[in-house]
């Protein structure tokens, strides 16, 4: 079909995600696919009943705008009861159609042309686009090659007058690193007397490894007035599939918000809400994740001790990344490619989400899979 002649695109060279381009070749390729974060095993089946339950009671209508109120409720006590800051369920809580769309929405929120917004590079690939599809001005600080740490004072040094919003993510996707209390008080103290918003991704929160603590903007109270936080249930309920998630800040936030996502998305699958919110009512299903995600990194990491991959264990997310520099100088795109092809392992290359595509000669393996699914993969990652 051909369409109008003139089409001058607000994201020119935007490329497709990487995510979408390994899990096809991994399908194309009968690949283990161990690239795109997401289970390769089911939700709990009492989570499906308690889905099914909601629609054969009816609950099949939109639900409130901002999400059903008992469910926004449980929300905020979950967010009170592990960080102490205290939302309110009327007016600063909003299900979300994933963290992504809470990311989008604060980001159109608030990013206007002009806006310079910090970004921590390697960063997950869903900020950039919405920051320059509001004509925003994306200002990167490249965390170091090793440890992923912070130089605050690079990051203090690109602070301007224009910096309308910074962005955190933590535990952090690629890298598997978490942020320390330093690194937080250290963002407090660079963002304090500034009118600068603070955008902290914290879609991993419940997956975060031996015994460390995962450091949510909630925590510090210093830092709560001038924050939006977005979490998600896919990545702590094994349903990426069903899309749903929240953010919380101060409801003169979360009023612009909402602007964004009333006329957007409007509202989130009822039923799903009705269903998470009776599952929030046992708090050991998102409490037990490290434990469970633990174990499948520990399986990753002894499946592939041996090998001549070197690694840093992963701190949180359920991701691992692999450096390689042991085994060739390639490319980490064209050796993801490659492995998938003739050795029939997928992974997500590093380089994409650097500045100026920095190659470091690092992979990312998911490891949120079955246990013969990484014994699979290991094995052949082992023989490379
Ligand atoms: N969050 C997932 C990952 O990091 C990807 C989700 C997506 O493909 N949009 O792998």
């Amino acid at each position: 079909m051909a369409a109008i002649k003139k089409i001058s695109s607000k994201l020119p060279n935007l490329p497709t995600s990487i995510f979408t381009i390994m899990s096809k070749m991994a399908k194309e390729y009968n690949a283990i696919n161990i690239s795109q974060g997401f289970p390769d095993f089911d939700t709990d089946p009492k989570l499906i009943e308690l889905v099914t339950e909601a629609m054969k009671a009816g609950h099949n209508q939109y639900a409130p705008m901002s999400g059903i109120y008992s469910f926004r409720a449980a929300i905020c006590e979950k967010v009170e009861s592990l960080y102490g800051a205290k939302y309110h369920p009327k007016s600063e809580v909003t299900v979300t159609s994933g963290a992504t769309e809470a990311i989008y929405s604060t980001i159109s929120a608030f990013v206007s042309a002009g806006d310079e917004v910090i970004v921590f590079k390697p960063a997950y690939d869903c900020y950039e686009p919405a920051i320059l599809g509001n004509g925003g001005i994306p200002v990167f600080v490249q965390l170091n090659n090793n440890d992923f740490k912070i130089d605050w004072n690079e990051f203090q040094s690109k602070i301007s007058a224009k910096t309308r919003m910074v962005i955190i993510n933590t535990p952090h996707n690629p890298s598997g690193t978490i942020f320390s209390e330093n690194d937080m008080l250290m963002l407090q103290e660079a963002l304090e007397n500034t009118n600068i918003i603070l955008l902290s991704d914290e879609a991993y929160e419940h997956i975060v490894f031996d015994g460390l603590k995962h450091e949510s903007v909630a925590r510090y109270p210093k830092l709560v007035p001038r924050s939006v936080i977005c979490a998600s249930f896919g990545k702590t309920f094994h349903i990426t599939g069903w899309k749903i998630g929240y953010c919380v800040a101060p409801k003169e936030l979360m009023q612009e918000i909402q602007k964004i996502h009333e006329f957007n998305v409007f509202s989130v699958s009822h039923p799903v809400q009705k269903a998470l919110n009776e599952y929030l009512k046992t708090p050991n299903k998102y409490l037990e994740l490290n434990s469970f995600f633990q174990k499948k990194r520990d399986l990753f990491l002894e499946g592939i001790k041996d090998s001549r991959f070197s690694y840093k264990p992963s701190q949180g997310t359920y991701f691992q990344l692999l450096d390689y520099s042991q085994i060739t100088d390639e490319g980490d795109v064209a050796l993801a490619k490659r492995l998938t092809i003739e050795n029939g392992v997928a992974s997500i290359p590093i380089s994409v989400f650097n500045e100026n595509q920095l190659d470091n000669k690092l992979l990312r393996f998911c490891f949120a899979k079955k246990d013969e699914t990484l014994e699979k993969a290991t094995e052949i990652l082992s023989k490379i």
